[in-house]
């Protein structure tokens, strides 16, 4: 099931998407009254997906990322941060909810802050509150899978030494295009284009810690409430974005999301 959040003459609302996102013009949705998560009642109605304007598809409390969790990315980041925790421990840390775009939404690049990257990534959005999970139940907390793009300050990153600036600027964790609850994510494709020119293309399998890994080891310490979201990390290929550029993330089996690039 992908449901999208989006809005319409003025109204919020939750819907579900249905059709082939590779025929244009053919996905429509059909809009739900009540929250998805706890009560959701179709109106009856099916409206062209185009005729509405997607928003992020969750409005998460909690925004937690991991870092370090490919390889690949790793070794090109020697030199701009640390390698990966010598304990094992994955890398932790939050974006502020405020950071959180939709689709189409731009990202505004802060003046004087420097280059600023993409990191397309998959995201797991939660869907029961959670606290002490272990690998082998917490799948059974995730409500479902979106892409996401964890927009980054890399030189206030760097400088800075803690992360909360460079990675928590205002528009810097677009979020979509929908939520896809049925999906496997051991093994999914992860793509980042920037201007129609891959950046990155990796592969969920070479996570350094997968997702029941980190659910359980986040879970260990704070609680994930239903629509928390937790970025994975990002493949390399990480680079620079300047305004006017497009970017896309896009994940196998969820879809594209897609935002244009601003100065502020
Ligand atoms: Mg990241």
């Amino acid at each position: 099931m992908r449901i999208a959040r989006f809005a319409r003459s003025g109204d919020i609302s939750f819907g579900f998407v249905q059709g082939d996102p590779d025929v244009p013009g053919d996905l429509v949705v059909a809009p739900l009254t009540g929250h998805p998560l706890f009560d959701p009642t179709p109106t009856g109605e099916v409206v062209p997906l185009s005729s509405v304007r997607l928003l992020a598809p969750t409005q998460p409390i909690n925004v937690v990322c991991i870092g370090k969790n490919y390889a690949d990315h790793v070794r090109e980041m020697a030199g701009t941060t640390s390698g990966p925790s010598e304990s094992g421990v994955p890398t932790v840390f939050l974006k502020p909810a405020t950071s959180v775009i939709g689709p189409d939404d731009p990202i505004r690049l802060p003046v004087g802050a420097g280059r600023v990257d993409h990191e397309g990534e998959l995201a797991v959005v939660i869907g029961k509150p959670a606290r002490d999970l272990t690998p082998e139940n917490a799948l059974a907390h995730v409500w479902g899978y979106t892409a996401a793009n964890d927009v980054t300050a890399r030189d206030q990153q760097k400088s800075d030494g803690q992360w909360t600036r460079g990675k928590g600027h205002d528009t810097f964790c677009p979020l979509g295009p929908w939520i896809e609850t049925d999906l496997d994510a051991a093994d999914l494709r992860v793509r980042c284009e920037v201007d129609e020119v891959l950046r990155q293309d990796g592969r969920t399998r070479d996570l350094l810690h997968d997702v029941p890994a980190v659910l359980a080891f986040i879970t260990s310490f704070m609680t994930l409430l239903p629509g928390d979201v937790v970025l994975t990390g990002t493949p390399a290929g990480v680079g620079p974005l300047e305004p006017g550029n497009v970017v896309e993330v896009s994940v196998e089996g969820i879809g594209t999301l897609r935002n244009p690039v601003v100065s502020r």
